[in-house]
């Protein structure tokens, strides 16, 4: 809050896109920020040009009050804990708390009548069948129409929409991908073959004629492993089309549109003559801005479309 109120004190007024590019900070912290700093009247709004400035109101970031909510918050926390282990029935326990005089015990609780309570027995059939529905689910990546600028990308500089194997925080596939990446280094052969059965009518469907992977320098093997793999098993040719060209901080490391455009603008370069239809693989997906950036070069470079494909989807798209 500090930093946007001082950005904002140190310009001729500032719109949220600028805010955007001079702090590196979420959209959703950075609107959180603006609303609390509006309602202190240390801000307002130029209502038509949007722009925010700075009022003559003293204003400084009240610690001890947010500690003391943070406190209050932390004591309600601890009472429902307490509440949730509560040895005697829940009911009475509540109505207790809220003054109740003649409090008693219900009949009808988890304490009151423990048989009563929710059976942990599993049917493993119906284990089978969602682990079975998680590893079928896959998820769309849509291409991104604007820039990191929030400027019009030209339609044939822009991805087609491609898939995501699994989400990330899912016990099916997901699990693996976390696993196979920073455990053992290498993406496993089930992952493999998912991912081929998962892509080979798609390939036919989109005319794929060439795979390519999102490179690193961190793990440089990682992806262009698995891609290769992944291409070999559906007789279609790998070539690497992108190098890393500089070490930019990761990704998720960058919390808005801004900054995580820019970072993989400044990053990636195409090479080796792309061309053909091209399936881009890489491990992750979050904020898609690696994709979007990495197909625009390809297609700038002379790729005639480019389709993403990620094991799993991290983020909030
Ligand atoms: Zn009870």
């Amino acid at each position: 809050m500090d930093d946007v109120e001082r950005q904002i004190a140190d310009h001729d007024g500032m719109r949220l896109r600028d805010l955007e590019q001079a702090c590196n900070l979420s959209n959703t912290k950075i609107t959180q920020a603006l609303k609390l700093l509006e309602v202190h009247d240390a801000i307002y709004k130029d209502k038509s040009t949007r722009k925010y400035y700075r009022t003559t109101h003293p204003w400084h970031f009240d610690e001890l009050h947010v500690d003391e909510i943070t406190r209050m918050r932390e004591a309600e926390m601890r009472e429902m804990q307490a509440y949730a282990q509560a040895p005697s029935c829940l009911m009475q326990y509540v109505t207790a708390r809220l003054d109740d005089p003649h409090p008693h015990a219900c009949g009808k609780c988890d304490v009151c009548r423990p048989q009563g309570a929710l059976s942990e027995l599993v049917d493993p059939a119906m284990v089978r069948e969602a682990d079975a529905y998680l590893h079928q689910d896959a998820l769309k990546i849509l291409p991104r129409k604007q820039d990191g600028n929030r400027h019009m990308i030209p339609e044939r500089e822009r991805m087609r929409p491609g898939f995501a194997l699994s989400n990330y925080a899912d016990a099916g596939w997901g699990a693996l991908v976390k696993k196979d990446k920073y455990q053992s280094g290498c993406f496993s052969q089930p992952l493999i073959d998912a991912s081929v059965k998962f892509l080979r009518p798609y390939c036919r469907n989109w005319g794929i004629t060439l795979v390519t992977a999102v490179p690193s320098r961190r793990c440089p093997h990682l992806v262009p492993d698995f891609a290769r793999a992944v291409a070999m098993r559906l007789g279609l040719p790998y070539q690497d089309c992108l190098e890393k060209t500089m070490d930019a901080p990761e990704q998720k490391m960058q919390n808005n549109s801004a900054w995580q455009s820019q970072n993989a603008e400044d990053s990636f370069e195409a090479c080796g003559q792309p061309h053909g239809m091209i399936l881009l693989i890489d491990d992750m997906v979050d904020s898609r801005w690696t994709f979007t950036v990495c197909a625009r070069k390809l297609l700038q470079a002379g790729a005639a479309a480019v389709y993403p494909f990620a094991l799993a989807n991290t983020g909030k798209q």
